[in-house]
């Protein structure tokens, strides 16, 4: 028998439901997740975007932090939009907030500026034909990136896009414009086995 994989996406703040939107037009199985004992048998994870300071204090405040860091040590792919992205990185500019801290880029958060706090843009990804639209809403800068971290889209010259093994992050919300190419990288993460092994 094949069982689903499910998509756990963390359910703590933020844009969650859209992001449940978004995988159920695309007909994948999907579980929200606010404690450990959730992330078992997910075949990936998605940290949403929202407000990073609140999600990370709830990842610490739930003791979710250490049994996300083993899933992903492990290799459990994770998506990270914009806040996601966010407590992806190992260091944020300026702040010791709580965090996962599990992808070798660093992060400024807020950092496109009162004037233009949102904005969507076409982002070009070598992978695809047609650009992505991207909608950024006070998102961060990726303002550097270690030496096992693919840049896959840019947008002024800073990455918006960038992977390291099962892990990518996006600073803007593929989610918000029914993008839904992002999360079929998510899925193509997922190793072949974990689809007849996913357990509830
Ligand atoms: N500015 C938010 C933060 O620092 C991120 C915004 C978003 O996720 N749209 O957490």
């Amino acid at each position: 028998m094949v069982v689903e994989p499910t998509v756990g996406i963390l359910a703590f703040q933020g844009d969650f439901q859209k992001h449940r939107e978004l995988l159920a037009s695309m007909e994948v199985d999907a579980r929200l997740v606010r404690a450990a004992s959730e992330l078992d048998g997910l075949s990936a994870l998605i940290i949403p975007g929202g407000e990073s300071t609140t999600i990370g204090m709830l990842l610490d405040r739930f003791d979710l932090i250490r049994p996300i860091r083993e899933r992903v040590a492990a290799g459990l792919p994770v998506l990270g939009t914009c806040a996601g992205a966010i407590l992806l990185a190992e260091d944020i500019e300026g702040s010791n907030q709580p965090k996962l801290g599990v992808m070798d880029i660093t992060v400024a958060r807020n950092a496109y500026g009162r004037q233009i706090e949102s904005f969507e843009a076409d982002i070009e990804l070598e992978a695809f034909d047609q650009p992505l639209r991207g909608v950024f809403i006070r998102a961060p800068r990726i303002t550097r990136v270690g030496r096992d971290v693919e840049v896959l889209a840019r947008f002024e010259g800073d990455p918006v896009v960038v992977r390291q093994g099962r892990l990518l992050a996006a600073t803007f919300h593929p989610e918000l414009s029914g993008e839904t190419r992002i999360h079929t990288m998510l899925r193509a993460a997922v190793p072949a086995a974990s689809s007849s092994t996913a357990s509830r």
